[in-house]
């Protein structure tokens, strides 16, 4: 069995990737949204002639192997691009199997899979976000939060700002009263504080019992992170950003985090996503992926969370709708009891919507 041919569709910056083998067989997958045009230009030119003729079914093999080809270009565009293959390759394997993608890597430990109510959003006021996340945890049973906190990259990476003065403690205050005790609350600081401020910031979220605090430094200053991790006693998180396994080794020997958070279209797929929390589990950390759109990294991640042993705490479920992914799966996952099932289906389980495809730019590349 051997990989002939690769397409691609392009629609609202979502990559589409198919990879196809000799024998008719297929799986389907997606690379990285944002910068999608770029991405699906490596996918064709740089990456479908290393993988072309390669065993479908070694997917890992083809991982490391355009990471070695590629070693002169490292960086996010070629983990962007091979995310869609990665996916593309697991999809085939479980179609081929009659088995989802969690079982394929190693079974089911949870499902269904609890997941955080988590906000994008920095423009909200802190009562008009703790209303809204009352009514999410009412309605649809999260018994955990997600929270913006500082600038993000409305400023520059450690400006040690707020989005208005003391929006981030009163935020924090206004959704612990509206949530309760019982409800976990993390928050996210996208790269917003120096160390010190960091600790300072980290201080008054221990007094409101936070659970996670997210990416508190600029994310490649993982020495500012561990300064934070080591002061503080609630847990840090991070790695969202990150798609070097060198790192994030490097992240849990120096205990820069408590909390791994991969991306797996951002780290290159599957493979090298097991391969970062397999990292954090030898130093007995935690991984909670980042999945933060309701394109495929939502299902992908679900897959992933119900079977990777140390997914422990609740994964990240987008509160804010995206009707630039409406649409392209032909149905949505939905959350019961604040947790999302596993579908039962070969491969992801949920198919792409053939409408949504003819409506995208479609690209191919063949073995010759
Ligand atoms: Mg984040």
């Amino acid at each position: 069995m051997k990989i002939v041919r690769i397409e691609t569709w392009l629609k609202n910056d979502i990559p589409v990737c198919r990879v196809h083998a000799d024998t008719g067989d297929f799986g389907t997958g997606q690379c990285s949204t944002y910068g999608g045009a770029v991405t699906v230009k490596v996918l064709h030119e740089m990456l479908a002639p290393i993988v072309f003729g390669e065993d479908p079914l070694g997917a890992e093999a083809i991982c490391d192997r355009v990471m070695d080809r590629t070693m002169k270009f490292p960086g996010t565009f070629v983990c962007r691009a091979l995310s869609g293959i990665d996916t593309a390759l697991w999809d085939l394997k479980g179609r081929l199997w009659g088995r989802p993608v969690a079982d394929l890597l190693g079974g089911r430990v949870r499902d269904p899979v609890p997941m955080y109510a988590s906000s994008m959003r920095r423009d909200i006021a802190p009562d008009d976000e703790a209303e809204r996340l009352r009514r999410l945890a009412r309605e649809q049973g999260f018994r955990a939060v997600k929270v913006r906190i500082g600038t993000g990259p409305q400023a520059r990476w450690g400006s040690d700002g707020d989005m208005w003065p003391g929006r981030t403690e009163a935020l924090v205050q206004a959704v612990r009263a509206a949530l309760g005790e019982e409800v976990r609350i993390n928050v996210d600081a996208n790269s917003s504080y120096t160390a010190h401020k960091a600790v300072r910031v980290g201080r008054m979220l221990e007094r409101f019992g936070v659970f996670h605090f997210e990416e508190p430094c600029p994310y490649p200053d993982i020495e500012s992170t561990r300064a934070v991790a080591d002061a503080l006693d609630v847990y840090v998180a991070g790695g969202e950003q990150d798609n070097s396994i060198p790192q994030f080794r490097r992240m849990a020997a120096m205990h820069a985090v408590d909390i791994v958070q991969p991306d797996i279209l951002y780290i290159g797929g599957v493979c090298r996503a097991l391969r970062a929390a397999g990292v954090a589990r030898e130093f007995g950390l935690a991984c909670t992926p980042h999945a933060a759109n309701r394109a495929m990294v939502q299902l992908f991640t679900l897959h992933f969370a119900a079977a990777v042993p140390n997914c422990l705490y609740e994964q990240e479920w987008t509160i804010e709708p995206t009707d630039w992914s409406d649409g392209l799966l032909e149905r949505p996952l939905e959350i019961e009891d604040g947790a999302v099932k596993v579908p039962d289906g070969p491969g992801w389980g949920i198919e792409v919507n053939e409408d949504w495809l003819q409506d995208a730019e479609g690209r191919v590349s063949e073995l010759r």
